[in-house]
């Protein structure tokens, strides 16, 4: 951290700053200039008092950090990408990974007609909402444990490992006995207690981002999943909340590149939610592969027309397999592979 002191700042009162600088656990190196003097904090931060209530006396201008406050999640800690492995399918390599199904699982036969679907058109991971987060409480919540039944037949039959979510603290265990990985939706991402359980879980877990999350904000909620000992976390970009409403969300594809820049952690792009309308899914699915996402994750529906939810973003299997063929070249054109 670097302390801004108040110009004209005593020597005595620079003293007094470094002092409580050590107090707090740092060691203070004053660098005093003709009008301004700064003293440079340094030592580990994780543990100790937050510098920044310096900025209580009246001494003080500012106090600004130089590291940034996530640390597992930081490409400081950890310079090479990471992967994340599941039953022969790596998130975070050269291959673009598509997650694909519908939003929520309404019956045995919808999810296993959508899996043989999805599967076909190159999908490798199934992904299907049994406890479902709603706007209303009167609008169909999921089918629960049945549902997570139905996901966990459609993998047994299509080989396709399953991403699903879980809303809270009491059904994670539930959940991660038939998920292969753990989905944190945007509404959860600063349940901080949601996210240290799936953290103490050994099952990778997809955070997606809130729809009013900064990216600074994102990456501690990541950060609590890894400091709380599991390594395997997948960021989702999911669209963000701004003035604009002609679309349902705003897909903040500069996430992304910031993401990878900040981050070795793998990002993924849910075009389904980041628009609200299938006919935008297709070229936000290709911008998110073309600005570097290791994956998608994307609403397909046999019918969406009678979708129990978010029907007017689903893409019906044909033009999910249309968008895959599409996709290819973009892929390549960006040196992955799909
Ligand atoms: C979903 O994936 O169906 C979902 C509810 O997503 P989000 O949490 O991004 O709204
Ligand atoms: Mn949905």
């Amino acid at each position: 951290m670097i302390i801004v002191m108040r110009t004209g700042a005593s020597q005595d009162e620079v003293e007094a700053v470094c002092r409580r600088v050590v107090e707090l656990g740092y060691q203070p190196h004053p660098i005093v200039g003709e009008f301004k003097t700064v003293v440079a904090a340094v030592g580990e931060e994780r543990g100790k008092a937050d510098l920044r209530l310096l900025e209580a006396m009246e001494t003080v201008e500012s106090v600004m950090p130089i590291q940034q406050p996530f640390k597992l999640a930081s490409k400081e800690t950890r310079s090479e990408p990471s992967e994340v492995r599941l039953n022969g399918v790596v998130i975070g390599g050269g291959r673009v990974v598509v997650m694909a199904g519908p939003c929520s699982v309404e019956s045995e036969s919808q999810v296993l007609e959508v899996a043989a679907a999805v599967k076909a058109a190159g999908a490798s991971i199934l992904r299907g909402g049994a406890f479902k987060p709603r706007t209303s409480p009167y609008a169909f919540q999921g089918l629960k444990e049945e549902g997570l039944r139905y996901l966990a037949e459609a993998r047994k039959r299509s080989g396709l490992p399953v991403v699903t979510e879980v809303l809270e603290t009491e059904s994670v265990e539930l959940v991660a006995e038939y998920a292969d990985i753990l989905q944190i939706g945007a509404r959860n991402i600063q349940n901080f207690t949601l996210l240290r359980r799936v953290g103490e879980m050994g099952k990778p877990v997809l955070l997606k981002r809130g729809m009013a999350t900064s990216i600074q904000e994102f990456l501690l909620s990541a950060e609590y999943i890894l400091s709380a000992g599991n390594p395997q976390v997948i960021l989702c970009e999911r669209g963000i909340r701004t003035f604009e409403t002609s679309t349902r969300f705003t897909l903040d594809l500069n996430a992304v590149p910031v993401l990878k820049k900040l981050s070795h952690l793998p990002v993924v792009v849910d075009p389904s939610h980041g628009t609200g309308h299938w006919d935008l899914v297709a070229p936000m699915a290709k911008a998110a592969v073309a600005c570097g996402a290791d994956g998608l994750i994307i609403e397909v529906h046999p019918r969406p027309e009678e979708a129990l939810s978010d029907g007017p973003q689903s893409l019906k299997p044909s033009k999910f397999a249309q968008l895959m063929r599409e996709l290819k070249p973009v892929a390549e054109a960006v040196g992955r592979s799909l």
